[in-house]
C-alpha cells in the first residue's frame, strides 16, 4: 500500500471515530452520566476530547482553595519563622518539602520517580507514551529569608494544571511530566540550577561536584546521602537526560519584576532568558602614605579599578541595546584605610544579555580596557578571570505561539517579555524546546518575605499552563 493511501485511510478512520464519539456524546444517557459526575466532583466534565482535541476553555477550572492551602502548607517547611521561608538544599526541611511534593504528585495520579541528585519527576502517561514527553516544573528551594511563591508556583501550579486537565476529561497524547529541580538557588554549594545543569548533561559540573563542599565543609555527596540520595560511586551521568526525552518544556513562574502588575497585564509570555557572565579582576600597584607619596609617583590600584568600573558602563552602553546590562557589584580596596594608597583592588563584574555574542563582546572590550588601564597607570593586572559564561536562551517559537493562543482563548491579557533573571528553563533549553509563563507579583518583590502573588493571578497562570501543555501534548 502506498504511503499516501495509508495516510488517507488513517484520516478516514480518525474521522469515523470522531464522528461516532460525537454522536455518543449527545445521547441522553451520557448527559445524565456527565451531570452526575459534575455534581459529584463539583467540576464541569467534558467527554469530547477522545479524538485528541484541546480541552474547551470553559472546562478548565482551577481549585484555588486547595492550591492556596498547598502553597501555605509547603511554606511551613522552613528554617526561619513565617512569613519568611528558608529552605536549603538537602536539609531536613528540604527533605520534608520534597516528601510533600511527592505525596501531592501521587494524589494527582502521577507516577513519581527521583534521580541521583533528587530531581523529582511526576508523570502522566499519554496514549502515545513512547513519544518525547512535555515537561513543566520549577524549584522549591528558597534562599534565606525569602518568600513562598518563587519556584513553588511552578511546581504546585504544574501539578494543579494536571488536575485541571484530568477534570476537563482531556487525554494527553504525549506524556505530561512535572519536574521539581534540585537546587535552583546557589545557597549551599555556590552552584545555581544544579539539577537542571546536570539534566542538560553538564559533565564539567558532574566532575566539579566531586570536590565541592559547603561552608561547614560537608561534601556535596555526603549532603546528598544524608537526604537519602545514595550514590557511592559519585558518578552522575545517570542524571543526564537522554536525547529526545522532552518535546517541549514550559515553566510557570512569578515575574520577580514589576512590569505585569504596573501595566495590569495577566500573563507574561517569555521570549528569551538573559544569561549572566561574571568576571573577577585584580589590580596590583604600590601602596604608600597618602601624604608622603606625590601624585606623579603613584601606581594606585584603586584608581585603576575605578576607571575600569566606568569602562564597564561605557562598553555596556556602546552595545546600543537596552537588553545589555553590566554591574560592578564588588569593589574592594586594600588595605582600605583613608590615609593609605590602595596597593590592591578587586572587582567583580556581572554582565547579562539575551544575545550571547553581544555580551561576550562587552567582556572582550572590558578585558582590553583592563590591559590598557594597567599599562597607563603602571599597575599589574594580576587576574582577569571569567568565572562563568552561560549562554542565554531563546524560547521556542511554536511554544510561544501555543502560550499566546492559550492566553487568547482564556481571554487573558498578555505581553511578550524577556526574563532578566535566569531559571532552570535556561538549562532545559539545551535539551528541549523551551517556554516560560510569567504571572504578576506584588511590586515585583522576590527573594524576600513580602513576595506575594494573588491566587487569581496564580490560577490564570495555571490555566494558561494547562492549555499550553494540552496543545503541546497533541503536537
Ligand atoms: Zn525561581
Amino acid at each position: 500500500m502506498s504511503l499516501k493511501r495509508s495516510h488517507s485511510l488513517h484520516l478516514l478512520l480518525l474521522f469515523f471515530i470522531c464522528f461516532v464519539s460525537a454522536i455518543r456524546a449527545y445521547t441522553d444517557e451520557d448527559d445524565r452520566t456527565r451531570k452526575t459526575l459534575e455534581e459529584f466532583s463539583g467540576y464541569p466534565s467534558h467527554d469530547s476530547h477522545s479524538c485528541g482535541s484541546d480541552p474547551t476553555v470553559s472546562s478548565l477550572s482551577v481549585n484555588k482553595e486547595t492550591l492556596q492551602k498547598q502553597i501555605d502548607e509547603l511554606s511551613t517547611f522552613s528554617d526561619t519563622p513565617a512569613p519568611s521561608v528558608t529552605r536549603i538544599l538537602y536539609t531536613e526541611k528540604d527533605v520534608l518539602a520534597r516528601r510533600y511534593i511527592k505525596n501531592t504528585m501521587a494524589m494527582s495520579g502521577l507516577t513519581v520517580r527521583e534521580d541521583d541528585v533528587g530531581n523529582l519527576f511526576g508523570r502522566w502517561d499519554g496514549y502515545e507514551p513512547e513519544l518525547g514527553a512535555v515537561g513543566t516544573g520549577s524549584h522549591v528551594d528558597a534562599i534565606p529569608y525569602s518568600g513562598k511563591y518563587d519556584g513553588v508556583v511552578g511546581v504546585l501550579g504544574a501539578i494543579e494544571s494536571i488536575n485541571v486537565l484530568r477534570r476537563s476529561g482531556f487525554k494527553p497524547k504525549r506524556s505530561l511530566e512535572v519536574i521539581l529541580f534540585t537546587s535552583e538557588e546557589p545557597t549551599r554549594f555556590g552552584i545555581s540550577c544544579l539539577g537542571s545543569r546536570l539534566l542538560a548533561g553538564s559533565q564539567t559540573l558532574a566532575n566539579a561536584l566531586k570536590g565541592t563542599f559547603d561552608a561547614q565543609n560537608i561534601s556535596f555527596f555526603d549532603a546528598a546521602r544524608s537526604a537519602g540520595y545514595t550514590n557511592d560511586k559519585e558518578e552522575l551521568s545517570s542524571v543526564f537526560l537522554k536525547k529526545g526525552s522532552y518535546s517541549a518544556f514550559v515553566e510557570l513562574h512569578i515575574e520577580q519584576g514589576p512590569i505585569l502588575e504596573e501595566e495590569g497585564i495577566d500573563i507574561g509570555i517569555v521570549t528569551a532568558i538573559a544569561a549572566p557572565a561574571s568576571v573577577k579582576v585584580d589590580f596590583e600597584g604600590n601602596g604608600g602614605h597618602a601624604g608622603a607619596v606625590l601624585m606623579p609617583n603613584r601606581n594606585d590600584a584603586g584608581l585603576a579599578a575605578a576607571e575600569l568600573a566606568l569602562g564597564v558602563e561605557k562598553h555596556v552602553l556602546e552595545s546600543g541595546s537596552i537588553d545589555t546590562v553590566g554591574t560592578v557589584g564588588v569593589l574592594d580596596l586594600h588595605p582600605g584605610a583613608i590615609n593609605s594608597i590602595p596597593s590592591k583592588a578587586h572587582l567583580e563584574i556581572d554582565t547579562r544579555d539575551i544575545d550571547e555574542a553581544r555580551r561576550n563582546n562587552v567582556i572582550e572590550k572590558v578585558h582590553k580596557s583592563a590591559l590598557a588601564i594597567a599599562e597607563k597607570r603602571k599597575v599589574k593586572l594580576s587576574e582577569f578571570k571569567i568565572v562563568n559564561q552561560d549562554p542565554p536562551a531563546l524560547c521556542d517559537e511554536s511554544i510561544i505561539m501555543s502560550m499566546e493562543a492559550a492566553s487568547k482563548e482564556l481571554e487573558l491579557t498578555y505581553k511578550k517579555m524577556i526574563s532578566r533573571a535566569y531559571h532552570d528553563s535556561l538549562f532545559m533549553a539545551r535539551v528541549s524546546p523551551m517556554g516560560m509563563i510569567f504571572i504578576p507579583c506584588y511590586k515585583g518583590y522576590s527573594h524576600k518575605p513580602e513576595e506575594y502573588a494573588s491566587i487569581e493571578n496564580i490560577a490564570n497562570g495555571v490555566k494558561v499552563l494547562a492549555l499550553t501543555l494540552a496543545k503541546l501534548s497533541l503536537q
